[in-house]
């Protein structure tokens, strides 16, 4: 095979290739545009490398009376241009690997958008959906205990995710709250953004990741000869990122064609109106059984014939073998890694670009920064001020990536990484090794 498995710099750090490496698929693409910009060896290993990894297990004791042992994770990637932030999700099979990827990817993401902050991500194993709420609570309260002074307002920033929503924070800044000195406490709020309004949350703020994603496929699409007002989408996933995603290009004329969920896939070809599938995913649970549209199967979903397929669920969805039958004219990324390498070469080589989630959804970080920004500065922003300021970061970043790509005649991944660690490898030349 002529194909480069792995990068020198993770050999040099001791990895070993594995194929299933969400965090290896990650660094390599990473590495790949630090080679291009030929950014030095030691910034390349650093930024192999996560800084921190923190892992505990903490018991809850569930509405049964039993006690349960559970498992999370605080990756910290890099802390270079502020202090570290990245959501928290829940989910069965969250791990290691996958949580470090995500915490990288948040690197590249904050600095893409010029914020002033780092990279992390965390995650518990627990499927949300087989607790209750109460128990939910308690995990929740005991695993920010866990983590302790690994978060905190001006360290470390956690916000919703996958399988995670505004409560799940508002229990997250209530215990970090109650655990801290009674004259610190109020400054606590903003250890997470993504709380509810009345709890110092952003308007803005529950959208975010679908209207940045709108702004983006605003700036990109007429490059690819496609018009937003006109273009059909297919979404995997209509959780908070896939049904605001939908919501949002629906009512600037799009079509949805066909929506994939973990309860199954449903197609229209008239069209799928998203706010009533919202009302009905809020009401049942899963897109299944929605009276609007034809239930199909999962080869089906993949097949239909959209203009923007849109993966918002969970990662490596899409594979070479989906790739193959995937009938679109570009893939923006919603979730984050959605996309296998195999997956990704074989749509390139059918001419099927890919826009990478570190643009695509880069709008859910850039209004929680807004979110701290506001808590920070005891402000509080109308809705307008924050659709344009979200507007602006997302189609300059946009403008960084086409820039970065006709630069570099790359592909839209590659320049998305180049123009992030420009940023990032202009700070450490400043900013130096210690000591
Ligand atoms: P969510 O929990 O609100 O929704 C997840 C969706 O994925 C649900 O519709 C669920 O049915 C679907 N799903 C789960 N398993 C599935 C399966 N096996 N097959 C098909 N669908 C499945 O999560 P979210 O916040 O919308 O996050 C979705 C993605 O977007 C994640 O990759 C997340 O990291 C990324 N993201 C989220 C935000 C945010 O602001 N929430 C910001 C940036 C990126």
């Amino acid at each position: 095979m002529s194909e480069v498995l792995i990068n020198n710099v993770l050999e040099e750090l001791g990895f070993r290739y594995d194929p299933n490496s969400v965090y290896q698929q990650t660094i390599n693409s990473v590495l790949h545009a630090a080679a291009l910009l030929e950014l030095p060896h030691h910034l390349q290993l650093i930024l192999a490398q996560p800084k921190n990894e923190i892992m505990v297990h903490f018991p809850v004791k569930m509405d049964s009376g039993r006690y349960r042992l559970f498992k999370g994770y605080r990756v910290q990637h890099n802390n270079l241009l502020g202090p570290f932030k990245g959501g928290i999700r829940y989910h069965a099979s969250v791990n290691l690997d996958e949580i470090k990827a995500l915490a990288a990817i948040m690197t590249m993401k904050c600095s893409l958008l010029r914020l002033p902050l780092g990279g992390a991500k965390g995650g518990v194993q627990v499927d949300p959906r087989s607790i209750s709420q109460d128990e939910l609570m308690r995990l929740t309260r005991r695993f920010t205990t866990a983590l302790g002074d690994n978060i905190g307002p001006d360290y470390d920033i956690p916000a919703p995710d996958l399988g995670t929503n505004a409560q799940t924070m508002a229990w997250m800044a209530d215990t970090y709250m109650m655990m801290s000195m009674p004259s610190h406490s109020a400054r606590g709020q903003s250890v997470v953004t993504g709380k509810p309004l009345e709890f110092g949350g952003s308007v803005g703020r529950d959208k975010a990741t679908g209207q940045g994603l709108v702004f983006v496929l605003e700036e990109i699409l007429p490059e690819l000869g496609l018009k937003l007002e006109t273009i059909s989408i297919s979404l995997i996933g209509f959780g908070n990122v896939g049904s605001w995603t939908g919501r949002l290009l629906c009512q600037r004329g799009a079509k949805l064609r066909a929506v994939l969920d973990h309860t199954g896939a449903i197609r229209s070809d008239s069209g799928i109106d998203a706010a009533a599938l919202t009302a009905h995913v809020e009401k049942t649970g899963g897109v299944t059984g929605f009276p609007g549209a034809d239930a199909i199967n999962e080869d089906d979903f993949y097949r239909t014939k959209v203009d923007v397929f849109i993966p918002a669920a969970l990662e490596q969805m899409v594979d070479l073998e989906r790739a193959k039958i995937m009938d679109c004219k570009v893939v923006a990324e919603a979730a984050n890694a959605p996309t296998t390498p195999p997956g990704e070469r074989h749509l390139q080589d059918r001419g099927i670009p890919v826009l990478p989630a570190v643009l695509c959804n880069a709008g859910g970080v850039t209004v929680s920064y807004f979110e701290w920004k506001q808590n920070r500065q005891a402000e509080t922003w109308d809705a307008e001020t924050v659709d344009a300021q979200l507007k602006k970061h997302m189609f300059a970043a946009a403008a960084r990536v086409k820039l970065a790509k006709h630069r570099f005649d790359c592909d839209m991944r590659t320049a998305a990484y180049v123009a992030a660690l420009e940023s990032i490898g202009r700070v450490y030349r400043l900013r130096g090794i210690f000591p």
